[in-house]
């Protein structure tokens, strides 16, 4: 297990952020939150992929309206995501909402703020405090924008991260003057090692529970990749308590990639079945990226962590699928599957996807009713010899005549 840094606990709801708690995932809806069919449609889609905490904007009076109808049938907590306009927390408490998030750079009044932290106080309701790097740059005081534009030209990182440390630190003073704890801590930024080293150096000046996050990653493919490089290397170092994966496009990917992340670094038990696949080369003999993706697909309804294994051919598939539950290798038009150990069958190119499934379903449900345990015996077979020459093929030698 990684180790954590100890913080401070907040109950969102009835979720534990921080302290001995497990990572939550959280995610955001796309929908207009007025929109009350179509928000708690997204939030139940959410909750149903894993999502622990969802959170809703509240941009205007009527999405502060249609809370207590989203709240009423949400079945996890809900933030409210307030910018500028303070009335829309105080209204989201009022609501009923479970956490409410600000950020510093747009909600800057101390009397502003105060009523806010009161009004939390008395529903025992947590802040999230959420700066980013668009957020703490000056907008009105011309001579103080120009000094910051100085020093940031200089040395950007160094500065960018001293500046949200500071106002983090400015907010704070009126969190603590209301002796107010129950805060959640933020620092984003579009850059993915700008987002290490701020929360690094957050969670050196703070032990209040941190949300990771990065800001605008932008499309999947490349907003992914950006949220986990760094989300992925601030929870190896044991850094964040709550994560969102975040990028343009439907949310419910963000919260599989956000498990899967947890389920990689071990912070997270596995609940469905876990893919390996080789990344096939020049040996392979059957159309396997497709077979590999349906595989994905089948699988995704069978509730047990079976591990799967889809090889290409035996050169190097018993070895990278040797600690899998079900595996199959595939060689010219035919594949042998194996399940825990044990050569099951062999099926030709076109049954592969179905035997395979149905191996891993008898699996799953044999491990439901307590017959057998996972990883009881893996995929263990002696390597292949080397190809035999010009002609010569070891993943064919390795499958048996019919
Ligand atoms: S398992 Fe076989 S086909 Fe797949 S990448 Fe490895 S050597 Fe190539």
């Amino acid at each position: 297990m990684i180790p954590r840094r100890k913080t401070r606990q907040v109950l969102v709801g009835g979720v534990a952020i921080g302290g001995e708690a497990p990572v939550v995932i959280q995610s955001m809806t796309s929908t207009h939150t007025h929109d009350v069919d179509a928000t708690v449609r997204q939030i139940r889609r959410l909750a149903e992929a894993g999502c622990d905490i969802v959170r809703v904007a509240v941009p205007d009076k009527r999405d502060t309206e249609a809370l207590p109808a989203v709240l009423n049938q949400s079945p996890v907590p809900i933030v409210a995501d307030v910018h500028f306009h303070y009335e829309r927390a105080l209204e989201a408490v009022e609501a009923g909402a479970h956490k409410i998030r600000l950020n510093p750079g747009n909600i800057k009044d101390r009397k502003k703020v105060n009523r806010v932290i009161a009004a939390c106080r008395e529903r025992g309701i947590p802040i999230r405090v959420g700066v980013n790097e668009g957020s703490v740059v000056e907008r009105r005081n011309r001579k103080l924008r120009a000094t910051q534009r100085q020093r940031l030209a200089a040395d950007y990182r160094s500065e960018m991260i001293r500046l949200m440390v500071e106002t983090l630190e400015g907010y704070m003073h009126i969190f603590n003057e209301n002796n107010f704890h129950d805060v959640v801590l933020s620092a984003k930024s579009t850059n993915a090692g700008m987002v290490i080293d701020a929360y690094h150096a957050v969670s050196e000046w703070f032990d209040l529970p941190l949300h990771l996050g990065v800001s605008h990653a932008g499309p999947p493919e490349t907003g992914r990749i950006r949220s986990v490089a760094a989300i992925g290397s601030l929870l190896a170092m044991g850094i964040g308590d709550t994560i969102r994966i975040s990028y343009a496009a439907d949310p419910i990917h963000e919260v599989e990639d956000a498990r899967e992340l947890l389920c990689s670094l071990g912070l997270q038990d596995r609940t469905t079945p876990e893919l390996i696949a080789c990344p096939t080369c020049g040996r392979i003999e059957i159309d396997l990226i497709k077979l590999v993706d349906d595989v994905r697909q089948k699988l995704s309804s069978i509730k047990t962590p079976v591990k799967v294994a889809v090889m290409g051919c035996v050169v190097n598939g018993p070895g990278e699928a040797e600690g899998a539950d079900v595996a199959v290798f595939a060689g010219k038009g035919r594949g042998i599957i194996y399940v825990q150990g044990e050569q099951k069958r062999t099926v030709t190119e076109a049954e592969m996807l179905d035997a395979l499934y149905e191996e891993t379903v008898a699996l799953a449900d044999r491990v439901q009713r307590g017959e057998v345990t996972l990883s009881h015996r893996r995929v263990i077979i002696a390597a292949a010899e080397p190809p035999a020459g010009e002609g010569g093929n070891a993943p064919q030698r390795a499958i048996p005549d019919e």
